[in-house]
């Protein structure tokens, strides 16, 4: 194909890549986005394919099939099988998943996107004459960033699925040992870039051993940067670790000299770092003390228990100082997202609403277990988007509200993160429920939420409890309006 038409191909691609971003920035329109995005992808993989001639120089021989079947000798039975393969798999995935399974989800695509970068960089060491400097030292950051992205993505997926907890797991001197490994995976990846048959000392054998030397340390160095977090601090560190799987996609875009992988790994890489920094902003933790920290580990206090016992209310006597509340705020948390009560609570607040009260949703930046999580329920049940608040334009307001209603959640409204330089959760800007005049805590029990930690919220004097699943109680309450 005519080099002009693969660049206007490629732009295109691009064009629809950056589109779909765009749109992905609201809930309105990301379906829309996503679906741009596809088919930036789809002019991207395509164009691939036939300027690299796929069809021609994969290997028609019948005698070199695998397993002896003689389709399989030709190259596009193979990718069309490979991407059969993968569709099913990720059709039934996405079909099962429960939206608070997505951010583990997340995290495992984030590891594949960093392997595949560095399968990429494998293959073209093994594959390819090394190039010159810059794509040897591309090559060499596609092995680092994407090794890490994928050893340190599959910590996360296994400390989120909670099928590996590594409880116990310390690493001493963490920051001296991820230092070390840092510098010797780069002295590795100098010695691939630099060092060939025809340098002065002859050394050919170095180059190896720098690809193999760099692979693994850099593998290890996924590991024990992110088994010490914990807490609170997960959401975070998917966010980076996306924008590492992103950059480890435009390095290689760089090593294999590939204009649209560097573009579209560009952007996973930028926004992935925009969303950690907002993310960082919103715990109120530096950049800094995400890498070098032992954040969200701390010990956890509250072994003692509360002082007090929480109230507890019933739907009747609820619904009650609901019916003359004038200004009602709802604080939704990963219970809710538990519950699917959003449908439920979206009534609840009509109802609210019809009966002459001022109804908002103050949503926690890190509320539920995924950026966007209540954000993505509450639209899915149509609350419309003004009435969508975030905790800092909503905490100005907070001592005028009659009702805050808590609908699962429990990190996010804990007054310790601001008055308790003790808790592990001190210095994350929380949603300041406590400081509405009555506020309804909606939850089963006295279960702790991610962060493990007590909350001295359920013990206030201004606090009453309404025990059940928040699903149940919301349609208990809308019932309620419903028979007066
Ligand atoms: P939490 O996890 O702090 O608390 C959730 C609460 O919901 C629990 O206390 C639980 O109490 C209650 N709950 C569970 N199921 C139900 C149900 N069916 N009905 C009613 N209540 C229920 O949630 P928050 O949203 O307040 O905080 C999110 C936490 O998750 C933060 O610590 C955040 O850092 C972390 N996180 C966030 C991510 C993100 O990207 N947003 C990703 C990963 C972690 P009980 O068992 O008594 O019912």
């Amino acid at each position: 194909m005519n080099d002009t038409l693969i660049k206007i191909l490629y732009m295109i691609s691009c064009i629809f890549f950056i589109r779909g971003i765009k749109l992905l920035g609201k809930t309105a329109t990301a379906r829309k986005g996503n679906f741009y995005s596809a088919v930036g992808m789809l002019i991207a993989v395509v164009t691939v394919l036939v300027q690299k001639d796929v069809m021609s120089a994969w290997s028609f021989d019948a005698a070199k099939a695998p397993f002896g079947v003689s389709i399989l000798a030709n190259g596009y039975v193979r990718i069309a099988a490979a991407v059969l393969i993968g569709t099913v798999i990720g059709a039934i995935w996405s079909k099962k998943v429960q939206m608070t399974g997505m951010p583990e989800l997340v995290a495992l695509f984030n590891g594949f996107g960093g392997l595949s970068s560095l399968l990429v960089a494998l293959t073209q060491y093994i594959a390819a004459p090394k190039g010159d400097a810059f794509s040897a030292v591309s090559l060499g950051l596609t092995i680092a960033i994407g090794a890490v992205a994928f050893t340190g993505s599959l910590v996360a997926w296994g400390k989120l699925s909670g099928k590996m907890t590594f409880k116990g797991w310390v690493i001493p001197a963490k920051n001296a040992v991820n230092g070390v490994l840092c510098v010797l995976g780069l002295v590795a990846i100098v010695a691939y870039s630099f060092f060939n048959a025809e340098n002065p000392f002859g050394l050919a054998e170095i180059e190896k051993f720098g690809v193999i030397a760099s692979t693994v340390i850099f593998l290890l160095l996924g590991f024990t940067m992110v088994i010490p977090i914990g807490g609170g601090d997960m959401p975070v560190i998917i966010s980076f670790l996306n924008a590492l799987s992103g950059l480890a996609a435009a390095f290689a875009g760089f090593a294999i000299n590939n204009t649209v992988l560097v573009v579209s790994g560009c952007l996973v890489g930028a926004s992935g770092l925009i969303l950690t920094l907002i993310m960082c902003k919103a715990m109120n933790r530096t950049f800094a003390s995400l890498l070098f920290k032992t954040f969200g580990g701390a010990k956890k206090k509250g072994a003692a228990g509360p002082a007090k016992e929480p109230k507890a209310m019933s739907v009747e006597d609820a619904y009650m100082i609901l019916e003359a509340a004038k200004s009602v705020v709802v604080v939704p948390g990963y219970g809710m997202a538990v519950a699917q009560a959003q449908h439920a609570v979206k009534e609840l607040s009509d109802k609210l609403e019809a009966n002459g009260a001022e109804v908002n949703f103050a949503i926690h930046p890190v509320a539920g277990r995924m950026p966007g999580h209540m954000n993505v329920l509450l639209a899915e049940a149509n609350v419309p988007y003004e009435q969508l608040k975030t905790s800092d334009e909503m905490n100005p307001q907070m001592s005028n509200v009659d009702v805050a209603i808590v609908i699962g959640a429990n990190d996010v409204v804990n007054p310790d993160a601001i008055n308790d330089e003790s808790s592990p959760l001190y210095g994350m800007p929380i949603v300041n429920a406590h400081e509405a005049r009555t506020v309804f805590v909606l939850k089963r029990g006295k279960g702790t939420g991610f962060s493990g930690v007590e909350n001295p919220l359920f013990t206030n004097d201004n606090t009453v409890m309404i025990y059940g699943d928040a699903k149940q109680t919301v349609s208990q309450l809308v019932s309620e309006f419903d028979s007066e």
